[in-house]
């Protein structure tokens, strides 16, 4: 099975009828860069970069991001590299950052909210990133953003950050921009935002957490925090159709995307991208390349018109 799914390897993700998908690996440190190529991704979904700082005892400084990302951009040789800032906060504590106790911390002070209350730690990021982008193309997402306000903030800061460069005659490079849509107010205020994007990608991790009310850490919760359920799937079909009519590119980045059983639905919803875990990204790969697009958006057609988990997952069972 496994030599099978090696012949995939150097295809690319597109249906037998031709559609195809850009499909990207999640990963959360420089070795898993150097290895994206291997298992034939079309490059990096997600960079986690929060992961850099979890066995640190001090923040790597700007020249130190910067040389790590000008390392991954050489290793992926012009392949996307999507980077996310800092994702601190709620389940992800990290010994070389002071954090407040926090009553709720996944209702906290998390992702984009945790980098803009820390702008010196926020703008030494960006300034690591605009510099390594003068050396390849980089995506750049910002994580738990809620509101346009949240962009307006992130944007003032990185026009900053471009104008300390310009001054100090550090070259940096254009980004593409994109957030992880994880929160039902994200879709909802998609529409305010989308205008000032270039990508969309779907974190069906947390936008399962707070569509749901369920903490995703909390194994009493399986059966609330379900992996696919026919709320979650409206928001990421709100999601689709918002950010294609506005013609923002739109991605899956959350372990959902990694079932390679959900594979046909995600894409028959209309998903120009998949971002997977290095060691699911065949499997997936497979199962674009086995069927066909008229299957996917039947099946999809159908899964949206289930108002049942076990419905839905019937559906899903029974294709093919
Ligand atoms: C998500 O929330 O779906 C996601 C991709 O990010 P993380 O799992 O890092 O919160
Ligand atoms: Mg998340």
């Amino acid at each position: 099975r496994r030599a099978a799914l090696q012949a995939y390897k150097d295809v690319p993700a597109q249906t037998l009828d031709g559609h195809q998908v850009g499909l990207m690996a999640n990963v959360g440190n420089l070795n898993d860069i150097i290895h994206v190529s291997d298992v034939g991704a079309d490059g990096i979904g997600l960079f986690r970069t929060e992961f850099m700082l979890m066995n640190v005892s001090t923040l790597p400084d700007e020249k130190a991001q910067y040389s790590l990302y000008c390392e991954a951009l050489h290793a992926l040789g012009g392949k996307t590299f999507t980077i996310r800032t800092l994702d601190i906060g709620a389940d992800k504590k990290l010994p070389c950052l002071y954090q407040e106790q926090e009553e709720n911390p996944a209702l906290g002070l998390r992702g984009i909210r945790y980098t803009l209350a820390h702008p010196e730690l926020f703008k030494t990021q960006l300034r690591a990133i605009l510099r390594a982008a003068n050396h390849g193309p980089i995506r750049l997402m910002f994580p738990m953003v809620n509101q346009v306000e949240e962009l307006d903030e992130v944007f003032t800061l990185i026009a900053q950050c471009q104008d300390a460069l310009e001054e100090e005659e550090k070259g940096y490079g254009e980004l593409s921009y994109g957030i992880v849509v994880e929160t039902p107010a994200a879709v909802l205020n998609l529409g305010a935002m989308l205008p000032r994007l270039d990508f969309v990608s779907i974190g069906t991790n947390d936008l399962t957490q707070y569509a749901m009310a369920a903490d995703r850490t909390n194994p009493q919760l399986t059966r609330d925090y379900p992996s696919l359920s026919p709320a979650v799937l409206a928001l990421i079909n709100m999601t689709i159709i918002q950010a294609k009519a506005a013609n923002v590119k739109v991605s899956l980045c959350g372990e959902l995307a990694s079932s390679p059983h959900i594979t046909p639905l995600l894409i028959g919803m209309g998903l120009d991208e998949l971002s997977v875990n290095l060691s699911s990204l065949l499997e997936v790969k497979a199962a674009i390349c086995q069927g066909n697009m008229q299957q996917f958006t039947a099946l999809a057609h159908t899964a949206l018109q289930q108002d049942r988990i076990s419905n839905l997952q019937q559906c899903i069972t029974s294709y093919k």
